[in-house]
């Protein structure tokens, strides 16, 4: 395609056609047409260095061809039918998260949204316990759905004025902002300590499951410290509530292993996917122990989850993430650019703080007094976005820089980056 409306076009049809909920980046927004791996071109031809792969779900690279191919041919041949009959994608796929995923976690039930995801992981949690309570995360984020919404602790994404009752919020894994004002390990992680409390004293005991992502995404790349969800889960078991791990935007390479909650050793009792496993087809997941699992004998399909297209798509993802080690890859070249970052950070006090695993880094930009400068970041993300770089921005005060790359960026890739990054803190500083 050679003629397009152009950015001034799109946003005027956003503004007069789209729920102004549905917000965008930089003051002069260009207009995306093309994806290629790690880079994305817009009207003008020109070339990005895509380095938030649609909050983490193009790991693969954009337009993989392998995965574009698995689609391409699945469509042309049997598009839809639904469950009540049976088609093979979706048994093999669920086999294949059988695989991928830790320890017993074996029955898997697909949607099309990380939000449907945690919505099903919630309820399946409630008829497996019997409780309609919920512990979640401060600043976390599960979606946008009316549950989701009330489980999401990040403020932002709580626009719902009357959110579902009976859930309590613990403390997220905040180091760098302790709410203790201490440090780890002689803080002997009183934040997963504090659930224990919350149990006891907030809510009625009547607790169906804690929900919480390995690393918190949008609430600005939280990484907790070792040992966390060792705690939280020996916490849980102690009074029989069921962990939900929200590997949403953390799974399938994104971290340097294949799920996120691997870095801390545990096993959880539900597991819930989206983004990533479709590389940008819409597939959603949450799987279970067969125990769990078993509980749930009610109808409760989804029409287009496990759909034979979207299932192609994750099984050619799944295929593609493996044959080229891209959860190793991510280790490694996340280790550079951290490194990187870390470099620049003894230049620029501005960057308060480096977090992260893998290829799902956060740079904290704050003011001398450690306050957050939000309004820096903005102007960084613009000139980068000129250069040809397009970063992230999450957390509470919207002054996290979200390093969260396609897999199959390169080191030179991230050299160019981290040195237009140094121009621009140079200029600044
Ligand atoms: N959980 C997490 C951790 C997320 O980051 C998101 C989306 N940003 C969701 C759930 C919701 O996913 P979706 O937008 O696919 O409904």
């Amino acid at each position: 395609k050679d003629q397009y409306i152009g950015p001034d076009e799109v946003l005027r049809k956003k503004k007069d056609y789209i729920i102004p909920c549905v917000y965008h980046f930089y003051s002069k927004p260009m207009q995306l047409v093309k994806g290629e791996m790690q880079y994305l071109y817009d009207t003008t031809g020109k070339q990005y260095l895509d380095c938030f792969a649609g909050v983490s779900v193009v790991n693969c690279g954009h337009c993989h061809p392998e995965i574009t191919k698995a689609v391409c041919d699945q469509v042309t041949t049997l598009q839809h039918t639904c469950t009540i009959f049976l088609t093979e994608n979706i048994v093999n796929l669920a086999e294949r998260l059988a695989q991928v995923t830790p320890g017993r976690l074996q029955k898997t039930f697909f949607c099309s949204s990380g939000s449907e995801a945690n919505e099903g992981a919630a309820l399946l949690a409630s008829i497996y316990t019997g409780n309609q309570e919920f512990i979640s995360l401060r600043q976390g984020l599960h979606g946008r759905t009316k549950l989701g919404m009330s489980l999401t602790g990040l403020q932002m994404w709580r626009t719902d004025t009357s959110p579902v009752g009976g859930i309590s919020f613990a403390p997220n894994a905040y180091c760098y902002r302790c709410p203790y004002g201490k440090r780890h390990p002689e803080c002997d992680l009183a934040c997963a300590n504090e659930i224990e409390t919350i149990i006891k004293t907030t809510t009625s005991g009547q607790v169906a499951a804690l929900i919480a992502e390995p690393i918190q995404g949008n609430g600005g790349i939280i990484t907790p410290p070792p040992g966390y969800f060792k705690r939280v889960k020996e916490i849980l078991e102690k009074y029989n509530i069921l962990l939900i791990v929200d590997e949403v935007q953390t799974g399938f390479g994104r971290t340097g292993k294949m799920f996120a909650i691997e870095h801390y050793g545990v096993e959880p009792d539900i597991m819930t996917m989206a983004k990533a496993l479709g590389n940008g087809v819409p597939v959603g997941a949450f799987t279970t122990r067969p125990d769990i699992a078993d509980k749930y004998t009610r109808p409760g399909a989804s029409t287009l989850g496990g759909n034979p297209v979207t299932s192609a798509a994750a099984l050619a993802t799944l295929e593609v993430l493996k044959k080229n080690n891209l959860p190793q890859q991510a280790a490694e070249l996340g280790l550079y650019l951290k490194t990187g970052l870390t470099e620049l950070q003894k230049k620029y006090p501005l960057l308060g703080d480096i977090r992260g695993h893998g290829l799902m880094l956060g740079a904290e930009l704050v003011k001398p007094d450690k306050s957050p400068a939000p309004e820096q970041l903005d102007a960084i993300l613009e000139q980068m976005k000129d250069r040809g770089f397009l970063i992230g921005k999450n957390g509470p005060d919207r002054n996290v820089m979200a390093f969260q790359p396609p897999l199959v960026i390169n080191r030179k890739d991230l050299d160019n980056l981290l040195n237009n990054l140094n121009d621009i803190l140079a200029a600044i500083h």
